[in-house]
């Protein structure tokens, strides 16, 4: 007899897991046992599934680092018992965690699927049910044994991505996210279609890598026309800081002022690690590909490619936990650790 395929359930909280507040008519997390209720299925998929709630259940725009951590302990507690993993998490920064288990669980055999939904569980036209079904149904797909999707992805409405290139991109439909420069792992209509030449596997011979190790000293800075010095210097100089993302125009272009050279410049020079990044949703970062692009390159600016701005924030996070060798967290950063940019 072939034996029951199993999952472990992880919620964090999100709106799945919330009800109106009677007295502000606002929107919070509910005991977790009165969640159950809401999902008699659960008993019906013929899946052996274990629950563990990351009490008290949170919504994920109050998610921090020790949260991946806690996820990722417990995924790996737990690795052996389970063909895979479902983590019910809010869509705010579900991006931000599916990147960060990621880099945190290197070399995964095994599925961590996200999803969360955009209307609480309890209510009449919720997509929280057809997401958390299938989810797990992918997180329990195999294939001569092997697991079909080994990665760490966000599977929400019909569409599975590979989590660290995903971004939350509405707040209205059930359509909540997008990969914008990678394509779709898999489609689940009437049968869930898998697009195998993009899924990532394994390195053969070799387990599960954990890393759990997170410096959070890094910081955003957003260019627009008119920014101001003192904008740039404030958080370049901001105390104990690392390194910083800079979401720049186009293919990674930036004002000429001498000014914003020098900071730049000055920062890097100080080991602060400068990571260009695209305001475009699609494309590529191509420093020099526009004069307005080559002092960047002079400044000791490095490419962050075709990376979300939300992978990078993490992934910045992660290297610079494990290591504090300037060199080896630059090597991380040009290179594809979890499939999260293309390097060109
Ligand atoms: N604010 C909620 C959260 O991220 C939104 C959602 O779950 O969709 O927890």
């Amino acid at each position: 007899m072939e034996k029951e395929s199993s999952v472990l359930l992880l919620f964090t909280g999100g709106t799945i897991s919330m009800s109106e507040d009677p007295t502000t008519g606002a929107l919070r997390p509910i005991d977790f046992n009165r969640l159950k209720e809401y999902m008699p299925e659960l008993k019906q998929t013929g899946v052996h599934i274990k629950s563990i709630p990351f009490l008290p259940l949170i919504d994920s725009s109050d998610v921090q680092p020790d949260t991946w951590k806690k996820l990722a302990l417990t995924i790996q507690d737990n690795y052996d018992e389970y063909d895979g993993f479902v983590v019910l998490h809010g869509t705010d920064t579900m991006a931000h965690s599916a990147s960060a288990l990621s880099f945190m669980l290197e070399n995964l055999s095994k599925p961590i699927i996200f999803t969360g939904s955009q209307l609480p569980i309890g209510m009449m036209r919720s997509d929280a049910k057809e997401n958390l079904l299938t989810s797990i149904e992918i997180a329990t797909a195999k294939e001569n044994g092997l697991a079909v999707v080994p990665e760490v992805c966000i599977f929400f409405e019909d569409t599975l991505f590979r989590g660290n290139r995903t971004t939350k991109k509405n707040a209205e439909h059930f359509n909540a996210f997008n990969s914008y420069n990678y394509p779709p792992l898999a489609k689940a209509g009437v049968h869930i279609k898998y697009y195998r030449s993009y899924i990532r596997y394994p390195e053969p011979g070799t387990g599960l890598r954990l890393k759990t190790e997170v410096n959070p000293n890094v910081a955003v800075l957003k260019l627009f026309p008119g920014i101001t010095q003192n904008t740039v210097h404030s958080i370049l100089n901001i105390p104990e800081l690392k390194a910083v993302v800079l979401e720049t125009f186009g293919t990674g272009n930036a004002p000429r002022h001498e000014w914003f050279y020098e900071e730049l410049k000055t920062a890097t020079e100080k080991g602060i690690l400068i990571v260009n990044k695209s305001q475009c949703s699609t494309g590529t970062v191509e420093m020099g590909r526009y004069e307005t692009s080559l002092n960047l390159v002079n400044a000791g600016v490095i490419s962050g490619y075709d990376c979300t701005t939300e992978a990078l924030i993490v992934k910045l996070m992660c290297v610079l936990g494990e290591s504090q060798n300037i060199e080896e967290v630059k090597h991380k950063l040009s290179i594809s650790i979890s499939g999260e940019m293309t390097v060109m």
